[in-house]
């Protein structure tokens, strides 16, 4: 008997900004705060909302920072955005004037690009579109095949013309199913992994050359490739 479906997630809605010390990058970073909310929703439908609190997060690398590291006040967000710099950020919370922006460490980096490989590699993709539009595809171009080997008389002994026309279809639908969801998986990861990078890099000014060559110490070939296109983009 088929169920109900019922789907709980947690949405986050970004709230204001505040400074703190991100342990991944190893120095003080400006810190999104985000509103969280449970959604309970019936067949995709929001039905319940729950107010769970604030979670505190890096800009920089976008990974959870304990809200003890973090100063207060938290100021509205519209009143500031990364490309204006911390010193800026500082300064709308009422601390000093004047602050130089931190350097960029080589440490600050590769958290930006460790950060980025483990959500690529965590990353959920809803396959229906890509899925669907393989199998689709796949289905008539199998069943053409499987009908020209039938004629030229390569089709299995015993089966005939309609058996082996099914049997086409059906495998080439199967084979355009996986084909299409490993192809969009991987364009989904690796366009995650750029526009990652690419946003980094226009807010806070980085050495794209730099971010390359640290990236080719990582295993992932996503990040690599990422920080190579973000490289060659910028020339
Ligand atoms: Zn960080």
């Amino acid at each position: 008997m088929p169920g109900i479906r019922v789907d709980v997630k947690n949405r986050r809605t970004p709230a204001g900004w505040a400074v703190g010390n991100c342990p991944h990058c190893g120095q003080v970073e400006a810190i999104q705060i985000d509103d969280v909310t449970q959604v309970t929703s019936i067949y995709w439908i929001p039905v319940y909302r729950r107010p769970l609190g604030q979670e505190c997060c890096c800009d920089f690398c976008r990974r959870p920072v304990d809200p003890a590291e973090v100063a207060k006040p938290v100021i509205d967000r519209p009143l500031w955005s990364p490309p204006e710099g911390l010193p800026q950020l500082v300064e709308k919370m009422g601390g000093e004037s004047g602050l130089a922006a931190p350097p960029t460490t080589d440490r600050r980096l590769r958290s930006l690009l460790d950060a980025v490989e483990s959500e690529a590699s965590l990353m959920r993709v809803d396959l229906g579109p890509g899925a669907t539009w393989g199998a689709v595809l796949g289905a008539p171009v199998g069943l053409l095949l499987s009908l020209l080997a039938f004629e030229v008389g390569l089709a299995v002994k015993g089966i005939d013309r309609f058996g082996t026309g099914m049997f086409g279809l059906m495998t080439g639908g199967v084979v355009g199913l996986v084909a299409s969801s490993v192809a969009y998986f991987r364009r989904a990861r690796n366009k995650l992994a750029r526009q990652r990078l690419a946003t980094a890099c226009e807010n806070y000014g980085l050495d794209r050359a730099r971010l390359a060559d640290l990236a080719t110490e990582f295993n992932s070939e996503v990040v690599r490739r990422a920080a190579a296109t973000c490289r060659d983009e910028q020339r």
